[in-house]
């Protein structure tokens, strides 16, 4: 008898190890391919910039707590639609067509910085360009002030971590110190994000020098760029 509820005990707990990863996995939202390319109308929350509500809340949260201490925190772009990121990505790729770069040069150099419409972490409202109040433009330059100091030491208790940090391993985009992601979601937009046909979903879109996406051209984007992130935001 004593064996017999044991071995019920031992079934019924594991029972509860197999189920348990299903029961959490669905328990968090799932994200539908335009919300990961920036086409669906989502409701977004900020002023002068837009984010998803609980990614809006910790900067705001993160904002005021860094002004006790005279840390002024500046938002530079948080949300783009898929067409604002073409409209910045077909802009730059004129930009160097002009300058008399070839299309696979052109798009080489855009992606410097700038991503792919439909590959931008931008679209999922949890990614966000952030600098110092005194100095509002986006700059790398390892300046020791109060502010680089601060988001060193706090971002992260609010839940924001640098996507493109200057990890010599990392790929893709160059260092960005000011570009943040609001981790508590954005790692579970990623996961979902990854299982999407990407050749599929830009065959069709009109995008400067889309000529050259072929299949070998977005795998080797995709590793690079999409995956070339801060290890802890996966
Ligand atoms: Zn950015």
């Amino acid at each position: 008898m004593q064996n017999r509820r044991f071995f019920i005990a031992n079934i019924i707990l594991a029972s509860f190890a197999l189920f348990s990863p299903t029961l959490f996995a669905s328990k968090r939202k799932k994200y539908s391919k335009d919300m990961l390319i920036g086409k669906e109308k989502i409701k977004l929350y900020g002023k002068g910039y837009k984010m998803q509500k609980e990614a809006y809340l910790a900067l705001e949260k993160m904002r005021k707590e860094a002004l006790v201490k005279e840390v002024r925190i500046h938002v530079i772009s948080a949300y783009r639609s898929f067409e604002h990121q073409n409209r910045i990505w077909s802009r730059k790729f004129k930009k160097f067509k002009a300058q008399g770069y070839s299309v696979k040069e052109a798009i080489n150099k855009v992606k410097e910085y700038s991503a792919i419409p439909g590959t931008s972490r931008h679209h999922w409202g949890t990614d966000v360009d952030l600098v110092d109040y005194n100095k509002k433009f986006l700059n790398n330059k390892a300046i020791h002030s109060k502010y680089v100091t601060w988001m060193e030491e706090n971002a992260h208790k609010y839940g924001f971590y640098r996507v493109y940090t200057s990890n010599k391993f990392r790929t893709g985009y160059n260092y960005e110190s000011w570009h943040y992601s609001y981790r508590n979601i954005s790692k579970f937009m990623l996961e979902d994000y990854l299982k999407l046909d990407i050749v599929a979903v830009l065959k069709n879109e009109k995008i400067a020098g889309n000529q050259l996406f072929t299949k070998p051209f977005l795998k080797k984007y995709l590793d690079n760029n999409v995956l070339g992130i801060n290890d802890y935001l996966f």
